[in-house]
């Protein structure tokens, strides 16, 4: 547990000071309800302060070298592994996902650092060549300046460092807002930079809301964005730094994903990945699957086997190596879930399995006060003019639809949305599986497997709604560096390419 006594500061140029706003806010154990931990709450005034010790830092962090910049990070690699289990139940805690979840997520946060820590000592850029013997061409990369990083309750460690490990290999300084449901995570890791003494305005924290966020988006000296989060937020932030010269924001979003069980389909094969997709983190993932779409010739078996999976998934404290679920982050992810829930009855779903409102047998001990609900699996039919169908609820609300006919038919029910995140096809047939890889709409695709589970040297990011053409993890990169063509002519004389005249006429 975090200091009880105290309220928890920002951390800006190197030192951990006082909000000037009056605000604070708490941090809850969705699982039992405890306050964890209290928190200032940031405002413009602190976002600025921090971007201010963020601009005033970049210079010296840029003319350091990758490597040296690099071994800040190892300091952190280190931490990280040494802190393993501690830190995952500090996720776990904050955010309610089951213990290997939390572990797994400070272990995401550490390949992440080790990738950009490695990367420091990897090639940077290309050796091209000219069309003029004598000139040397390169593409080289330069930081971009100061970057503000924005994200989600989910990932609390992984996706920090997703945005950050990189941004800050490559010369870039950082301030970092966290959700607002896990600042202790974000005071967690704050500890760590301060930990290993990474020069004073490098990193910087500031917590709160999305006025915070909002705050830090605004600011003329943030020169670039990278968030994770809602589809609508994203899209604002994405349009409002769009239309500002100079400035880039890389966002990240949800998505509709789908499983798709062809009639080819391994059975085990089929229920494993669909109860992974769709019921672990609670079904709050970003890549959770919320539509299971299902070859007839399958789909009785199928079903059958997956609400029973349903009925009888372990839910419990989160804590607990035996617990698939914990619980919902907040109170306002229930009400979303049973909204949803209702939606799909008044659209006409056949309810397969209702455990939204779980029974007090079913609630672990001693955690009464936690946000619990189990497992919503209807049927619909796949061309229902449903928002249910298309919309996003964060939550394991589940929709199995039935389809006849070819994998092109699959696909076409696949993509009947306007996010394009994560999707997989479970099938033993590899033309199917080709077909799918080709043209499924998404930016993470999986075959045989759930469609979760990214590791950090594959590019992350989705198509269509879910993302705006920046991925994260190894691929941001691109988003915190800018690429030079830098050419240097080795010659006496100036050449140019493509035969243009280099020759200077006059009147003469
Ligand atoms: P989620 O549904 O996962 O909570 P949000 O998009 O609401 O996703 O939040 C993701 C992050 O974006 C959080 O850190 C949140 O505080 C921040 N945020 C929310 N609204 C804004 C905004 N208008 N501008 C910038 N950041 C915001």
């Amino acid at each position: 547990m975090s200091n009880q006594s105290q309220i928890h500061r920002q951390y800006i140029d190197g030192e951990w000071r006082s909000s000037d706003g009056g605000e604070s806010f708490v941090s809850e154990n969705p699982a039992t309800g405890e306050m964890l931990g209290r928190f200032q709450e940031g405002t413009a005034t602190d976002v600025n302060r921090a971007v201010s010790a963020a601009t005033r830092a970049f210079p010296d962090w840029r003319g350091l070298s990758y490597i040296d910049r690099a071994e800040y990070l190892w300091g952190i690699f280190e931490e990280l592994r040494d802190r393993h289990r501690e830190l995952g139940e500090i996720v776990t805690m904050e955010c309610g996902k089951e213990i290997s979840e939390g572990k797994a997520d400070v272990t995401e946060a550490w390949h992440m650092v080790e990738w950009a820590a490695g990367n420091a000592r990897h090639p940077h850029g290309e050796v091209v060549p000219s069309e003029i013997a004598g000139k040397d061409s390169y593409m080289r990369r330069k930081p971009r300046g100061v970057v503000g990083c924005i994200t989600p309750w989910n990932f609390p460690v992984a996706i920090p460092f997703w945005h950050m490990a990189v941004t800050l290999v490559e010369g870039n300084t950082v301030v970092w807002k966290p959700a607002e449901q896990t600042p202790w995570c974000g005071q967690a890791l704050a500890e760590l930079f301060d930990a290993v003494g990474v020069p004073n305005g490098v990193f910087n924290l500031v917590q709160g809301f999305g006025e915070t966020g909002a705050a830090l988006v605004d600011h003329d000296d943030v020169d670039t964005v990278l968030f994770t989060g809602s589809a609508e937020v994203g899209h604002q932030i994405a349009g409002k730094v769009g239309s500002e010269p100079g400035k880039l924001a890389a966002c990240e979003m949800g998505g509709k994903n789908a499983v798709v069980i062809t009639e080819h389909a391994d059975l085990d094969i089929a229920i494993h990945s669909a109860v992974m997709s769709s019921f672990k983190t609670t079904g709050q993932r970003c890549v959770s699957s919320e539509r299971l779409i299902v070859h007839a010739d399958i789909y009785d078996a199928f079903r059958d086997a997956f609400a029973d999976v349903a009925r009888d998934i372990a839910l419990g404290d989160p804590l607990d190596d035996r617990t698939f679920m914990g619980p919902m982050v907040d109170a306002d992810q229930v009400e979303k879930f049973s909204e949803y829930n209702e939606l799909a009855k008044a659209e006409g779903a056949d309810v397969l399995v209702d455990r939204s409102q779980l029974d007090d047998a079913e609630i672990p001990d001693g955690h009464e006060a936690g946000y619990w609900v189990g497992p919503f699996v209807y049927e619909l039919d796949p061309d229902a003019d449903a928002r249910v169908l298309r919309e996003e609820v964060f939550g394991p609300h589940v929709a199995l639809l039935e389809y006849e006919g070819d994998i092109d038919r699959a696909i076409e029910i696949h993509n009947d949305t306007e996010y394009g995140l994560a999707g997989s096809i479970i099938s033993e047939d590899y033309r199917q599986i080709n077909r799918y890889r080709d043209y499924a709409e998404v930016g993470l695709g999986y075959a045989n497997l759930p469609c979760i589970g990214a590791e950090v040297q594959l590019p992350f990011g989705g198509v269509k709604k879910s993302g705006n053409g920046y991925p994260s993890a190894r691929e941001v990169i691109e988003a915190v560096t800018e690429r030079t063509a830098w050419t240097l002519n080795n010659g006496s004389e100036i050449q140019m390419a493509q035969g243009l005249s280099a020759d200077i006429k006059t009147g003469e």
